[in-house]
């Protein structure tokens, strides 16, 4: 195990690397703990929370709404969670984004830690204190940016992660390399998705290189001002298409992150041209990389995108693999391209 504090603006997270589930009765007191869970980490971890105070929801973003935070809140009054109680989100980032929420409402905010249990809420969702719920089919609209005291990084619980959701998960990774880490890239171009399932120290490398990738990008801009909006990349048209389509996250980005790149080549100033090697590497990680969609529809859903900002869109673009721009797009300049590019 590997302890690694990072510095944000409102606290210190400390990180615990490569640790077990069982690390966690030595950072928070069992009596006053309260672990959040959803359905499916609960049935195949059973044993792990014995002990523990446990609430557990139901699996899937279809519940990741204010109705499921009205559930927990309703269980830890049930539980007599006063100020001191400590929360604990178990699971992938439904969870994790649920519960930072519901933790930092209950009594005006109690303090919670996260263990992230799929590649994406390793990677991605459990880091950087985002926190919300979905409102409808817009995604993540009521919400808050708090950062949690700890993230426990325990891999071998993602031995019961289904296929699927490694794929999805690998979307996310894909991205940091897109914009961030060229080295990056070719690495995942040399490996398989299986070669990372099967050996635990490459398995280990590539989660904590992500790790330090988001991170960095998070502590730098920590509410979203200059930078951090890279880590959009492929989000803007995967959310529209995300809720229309009822698609894993991860596949709805990768669908992003093509018309994206379909959108770096086409718009002047930028000569990139390498988003056939980055179709390939999404496709070779069983990504999907196009779909057959209703642009109109697309297009209402990203007019109500909150990053709008009145008839321009920011887009996060690239301008070769490992270094992402964002560049302000006019709503019907997207209008017209959203037929080429998706
Ligand atoms: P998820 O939480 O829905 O988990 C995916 C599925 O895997 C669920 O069915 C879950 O029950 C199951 N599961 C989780 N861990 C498991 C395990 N170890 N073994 C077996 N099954 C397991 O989805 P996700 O892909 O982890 O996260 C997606 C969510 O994360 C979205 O809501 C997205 O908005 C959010 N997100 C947030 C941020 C952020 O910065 N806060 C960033 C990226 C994504």
């Amino acid at each position: 195990m590997t302890k690694v504090e990072y510095s944000f603006s409102e606290k210190k997270v400390s990180y615990y690397f490569d640790a077990s589930f069982s690390l966690l009765q030595d950072l928070v007191p069992v009596a006053t703990t309260v672990l959040i869970t959803d359905e499916n980490v609960f049935n195949q971890h059973k044993e792990k929370f014995e002990g523990w105070k446990t609430v557990v929801i139901k699996a899937g973003e279809e519940h990741k709404q204010q109705s499921t935070v009205d559930y927990i809140i309703s269980e830890l009054i049930k539980l007599e969670a006063d100020r001191k109680t400590f929360i604990v989100g178990v699971g992938g980032g439904v969870v994790t984004d649920i519960t930072g929420y519901a933790a930092s409402i209950y009594m005006r905010g109690l303090k919670f830690g996260f263990i992230p249990t799929t590649v994406l809420a390793m990677v991605d969702a459990s880091i950087g204190g985002k926190n919300g719920v979905d409102v409808g089919v817009y995604k993540n609209l009521a919400g808050l940016i708090k950062q949690p005291e700890f993230l426990l990084f325990d891999y071998s619980l993602l031995q019961t992660l289904p296929n699927e959701q490694w794929v999805n998960g690998f979307a996310e990774v894909i991205k940091h390399a897109c914009i961030k880490d060229a080295l990056l890239f070719s690495i995942l171009e040399k490996f398989t998705l299986h070669d990372f399932q099967k050996d635990e120290t490459l398995l280990a490398d590539i989660i904590e290189r992500n790790v330090k990738i988001k991170t960095a990008v998070v502590t730098e801009d920590e509410f979203e001002t200059g930078d951090r909006k890279l880590l959009n990349f492929g989000h803007t048209i995967g959310h529209a298409i995300e809720n229309m389509h009822q698609l894993l996250h991860g596949h709805a980005i990768s669908i992003g992150m093509v018309a994206a790149c379909n959108l770096s080549e086409q718009i002047a100033g930028l000569h990139f041209d390498e988003a056939r090697r980055i179709v390939q590497l999404l496709a070779k990680y069983h990504l999907p990389v196009d779909i057959e969609t209703d642009d109109e529809k697309v297009f209402q859903v990203l007019r109500m995108d909150k990053k709008r900002n009145s008839s321009v869109m920011n887009f996060i673009l690239l301008n070769k693999i490992g270094e992402a721009v964002i560049k302000p797009i006019e709503l019907e300049v997207l209008h017209q391209h959203l037929k080429e590019i998706l």
